[in-house]
């Protein structure tokens, strides 16, 4: 993300903690806002509440970056902010949030909240008598500010003069480029081990420093994300890699040890020799950040299918013998990586099979004799397969030959196949060429 920084220090203390950085003094321009994000605050206000963007909107707005999502935060309540908007609906059940949607885009509406965790247990536990959850969890827009992760992730946009309020010094994080956690490292992590992990995440998209206190703790308590449901794991790990700087993502995962708590099994292969893991893995990553910038979809499964790829492969191989061919030996491997790797991370069914098709592909593409590549090169998952194995031989595994033929099979007329196709000789009476 470039930056494009434009903060002055001329700010307004309006109390001990806040500071207000009036409009002249800093460069969010309501141009960069998106008009539903706009609709929505400029609505809350004019009923009497305050109303501000927040989160990484506003982040992002100060970077001179492009949000990818608005958030509001505002002191009426869930029921008084869907009241105000008709294409609007309560979601969550522990923190109850809203959703305006405008066409595709969805504007969340936050009610102030308090950061005591023990008031959110309390309130979690008191959830069938709503008026004490509300009592225990919401809060002033100071409580809110500080209940947050990381500084920078705390700057309100003020819709009603267009300041900028700064409760945690995140204006000057910014300015220093680093990622500083609010309150103590040692507890926000205790609280919430996720935390982590978005501290990579917005290390990599900010090209951020972190804090020096952060970075220990982060060392110190990387083993917590195994605490954390497999079911948020999967949404996070989405997070990670698929926000366009997956690379420079797991590098850093893999600096501060957490790669292993996400993906104990591939983790294993990567202080290999060889490198293929880190290679293989760095290379499919490289392309999906090259797919999300020219705004290309990345399908999760082939991300996953890519990322636990080093495992399957070296557990196919071992399964492999004359009687064993390599398309029942990768079916075989892909499940056992997929049940063990489910511990970990849940990835949710339909993902799952697609993973086992771009796997068991690979064998697949091998044989090329008799009618088969006609079949398979109209199936729904070729074009992920192909794509897959032009990725193992940028890794440098020996495919060549079959990825420029399969390539070149694409491109040519229909009589062309079928000439490819019998140059290849005929159907194969029994077993399977090694094909991975
Ligand atoms: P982006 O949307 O660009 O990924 P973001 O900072 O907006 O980044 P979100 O996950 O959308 O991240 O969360 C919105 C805001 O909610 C954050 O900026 C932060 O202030 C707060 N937040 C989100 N998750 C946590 C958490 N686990 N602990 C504390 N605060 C959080
Ligand atoms: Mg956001």
């Amino acid at each position: 993300m470039p930056l494009i920084l434009c903060i002055t220090t001329k700010v307004i203390v309006i109390n001990n903690t806040a500071s207000v950085i009036p409009r002249p003094e800093h460069s969010i321009s309501r141009s960069n806002i998106s008009e539903s994000a706009l609709k929505v605050l400029y609505k809350l206000k004019k009923a009497g509440f305050e109303s501000y963007l927040v989160g990484g909107g506003v982040r992002d707005l100060l970077l001179g970056g492009k949000p990818k999502d608005f958030d509001v935060a505002t002191d009426a309540l869930p029921e008084q902010v869907r009241a105000l908007f008709g294409n609007s609906r309560i979601i969550g059940r522990r923190f109850r949030l809203v959703h305006v949607r405008y066409g595709r885009e969805i504007i969340e509406v936050a009610t102030f909240r308090s950061h005591h965790e023990q008031a959110e247990n309390e309130g979690q536990a008191l959830v069938e008598d709503g008026f004490i959850l509300r009592n225990n969890v919401y809060g002033t827009l100071e409580d809110d500010a500080f209940r947050r992760d990381f500084t920078v992730n705390a700057l309100y946009y003020n819709i009603a003069d267009f300041s900028v309020v700064d409760f945690t010094k995140g204006m000057a994080d910014l300015q220093a480029q680093t990622l500083c956690m609010i309150g103590e490292p040692e507890l926000r992590l205790q609280e919430d081990p996720v935390r982590m992990l978005r501290a990579i995440r917005f290390a990599a998209k900010l090209q951020f420093g972190l804090e020096a206190g952060l970075k220990q703790q982060i060392e110190l308590q990387g083993d917590r994300l195994d605490l954390v449901p497999a079911a948020r794991l999967f949404d996070e790990v989405l997070k990670l890699f698929l926000s366009g700087y997956a690379e420079k993502t797991f590098y850093l995962l893999t600096e501060y040890q957490l790669f292993q708590h996400l993906f104990a099994q591939t983790a294993e292969f990567l202080e290999q020799p060889d490198n293929y893991t880190k290679r293989f893995v760095s290379l499919a990553l490289i392309n999906t950040d090259k797919r999300i910038q020219i705004e290309k979809p990345v399908n999760p499964a082939f991300l996953f299918a890519a990322l636990l790829w080093p495992a399957v492969h070296q557990q196919s191989g071992l399964l492999q013998t004359p009687d064993h061919p390599a398309l029942q030996s990768l079916l075989e491997a892909g499940r056992d990586v997929i049940n063990v790797q489910l511990s970990q991370i849940a990835i949710p069914k339909r993902f799952r099979q697609m993973m086992i098709d771009i796997w068991v592909f690979q064998a697949r593409l091998a044989q090329r004799r008799g009618k088969r590549p006609i079949r398979l090169v109209s199936h729904p998952r070729f074009r992920a397969a192909y794509d897959f194995m032009l990725l193992r031989n940028d890794t440098g595994e020996d495919l060549q030959e079959l990825c420029d033929w399969w390539t070149r099979f694409q491109e040519v007329s229909e009589d062309e196949r079928h000439a490819m196709c019998k140059a290849m000789g005929g159907p194969k009476r029994r077993g399977g060429k090694k094909g991975s």
